[in-house]
């Protein structure tokens, strides 16, 4: 198996790409730490794993918390004792265009897509360091790459996530840490339902591959970076777009 016995946090793994990735990296070994504030969807998919003989559990977690991102690092040690991968997928998005956009919908996106990395990896390092290796992998989005109408908040926060993610790799490397980031394309999760049929068509038709991911696509990208496979990749973005950005 190729994640046997690590221990992954993912951040919003009770829904879309986050879920599908607790889903895949159990059947490979990995016991996991479910965290996200929607409690419904993260308990589904701790019942998921554990039906499929698997190991997880949940832990509330709304990233902005930096007390809550503390106390999910401090459970996850009690019960495993290590962290071997952080995966900050929580993300939300919340689109105007610019003069439209309100203080509220800024402030919010960046502080759940940019900070609330930073507040779960702030909470991490210790432990990893102290563990001598670990993996953080920042889910970003092509939106942070190339920009996207409509979305002045949610792109400088994942173009920040990039920016963080190649910092961290030069700062933390020394310790035996590596951070990488993905930046998936279109993926057909709860997040892009509301996008209307039109768009979503015409990003197909832009894709090479002529097809909008599936959180599948996204959650092998994530387990070559989180597997031992990856031990030379650090602060590398991965794009998992079907070509569209080229
Ligand atoms: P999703 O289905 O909406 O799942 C996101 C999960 O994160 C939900 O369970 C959500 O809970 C949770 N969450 C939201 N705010 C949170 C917070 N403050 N603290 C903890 N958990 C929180 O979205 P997805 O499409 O799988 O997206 C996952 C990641 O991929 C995001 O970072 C997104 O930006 C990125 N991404 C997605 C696409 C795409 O096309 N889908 C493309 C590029 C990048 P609620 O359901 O309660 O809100």
């Amino acid at each position: 198996m190729r994640l046997e016995n690590k221990v992954v946090i993912i951040t919003g793994a009770g829904s879309g790409i986050g879920k599908q990735t607790a889903l895949i990296f159990a059947r490979e070994g990995a016991k996991i730490v479910v965290a996200d504030m929607n409690e419904n969807g993260a308990k589904e998919t701790v019942e998921e794993i554990e039906s499929q003989g698997g190991e997880a559990f949940f832990a509330k977690l709304d990233v902005c918390n930096r007390e809550q991102s503390k106390q999910v690092v401090k459970d996850t040690l009690e019960r495993y004792g290590k962290i071997d991968v952080l995966i900050n997928n929580a993300g939300i998005n919340q689109d105007a265009l610019v003069q439209k956009m309100t203080e509220e919908q800024w402030d919010k996106v960046i502080t759940v897509d940019l900070k609330g990395p930073f507040n779960c990896i702030q909470a991490v390092v210790d432990a990893m360091t102290e563990h001598g290796t670990g993996e953080i992998i920042n889910v970003s989005s092509i939106v942070g790459l190339y920009g996207n109408i409509g979305q002045t908040n949610y792109a400088a926060a994942k173009a920040g996530l990039i920016g963080m993610t190649k910092t961290l790799a030069k700062e933390l490397g020394k310790r035996g840490i590596r951070v990488n980031a993905v930046a998936p394309g279109f993926i057909s999760t709860p997040m892009t339902a509301g996008v209307p049929e039109k768009i979503l068509e015409m990003m197909k038709e832009k894709t090479p591959l002529k097809r909008l991911g599936q959180p599948d696509d996204v959650a092998y990208a994530l387990m070559y970076l989180a597997s031992d496979e990856a031990n030379f990749v650090n602060g590398a973005v991965l794009s998992v777009d079907g070509g569209l950005l080229i």
